[in-house]
């Protein structure tokens, strides 16, 4: 399912090179940052400056059509929101699992609590102890 051409929750076409960096977003399996998909666009045709790329990222985020997620690190990853995936974050190492499926997936939020809004998409993010840090934590825990 990969639409030629995006709408916007508006109905107004998307610029062009959104348009691009999204289907470039779309093609990746996973979240990339800024830099990747800098790097991505100067391989192909869509070349632009790193600016550029996140004014971009910025706007396609403000229609809702791409989410970002920030790890531990301070580094942010884009994924576009039609995508509907959630992650796993270790907070000890960074280690990152995605998950089968979203657990909120369909979840509606009830219209008279909106005051207004129309809302666009969603982040949840999960965070705990991966099981090489739980078991280094209790090899080098001091005993009673
Ligand atoms: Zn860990
Ligand atoms: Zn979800």
């Amino acid at each position: 399912m990969t639409p030629s051409s995006t709408s916007t929750p508006s109905g107004t076409a998307l610029p062009a090179r959104q348009e691009h960096l999204l289907d470039v977003l779309r093609q990746a399996d996973d979240e990339i940052s800024g830099q990747d998909l800098h790097a991505r666009l100067r391989a192909g045709e869509g070349a632009m400056g790193l600016a550029t790329v996140y004014r971009h990222l910025r706007q396609l985020q403000q229609r809702g059509l791409v989410r970002c997620r920030h790890l531990p690190s301070g580094e942010a990853l884009f994924a576009p929101t039609e995508r509907d995936e959630h992650h796993l974050t270790c907070v000890d190492c960074g280690h990152t699992l995605r998950l089968p499926h979203c657990p909120v997936h369909g979840l509606e939020l009830p219209t008279t609590h909106l005051e207004g809004f129309r809302p666009l998409f969603h982040t949840l993010e999960f965070f705990g102890l991966c099981a090489n840090c739980q078991r280094r934590q209790a090899q080098t825990a001091p005993r009673l």
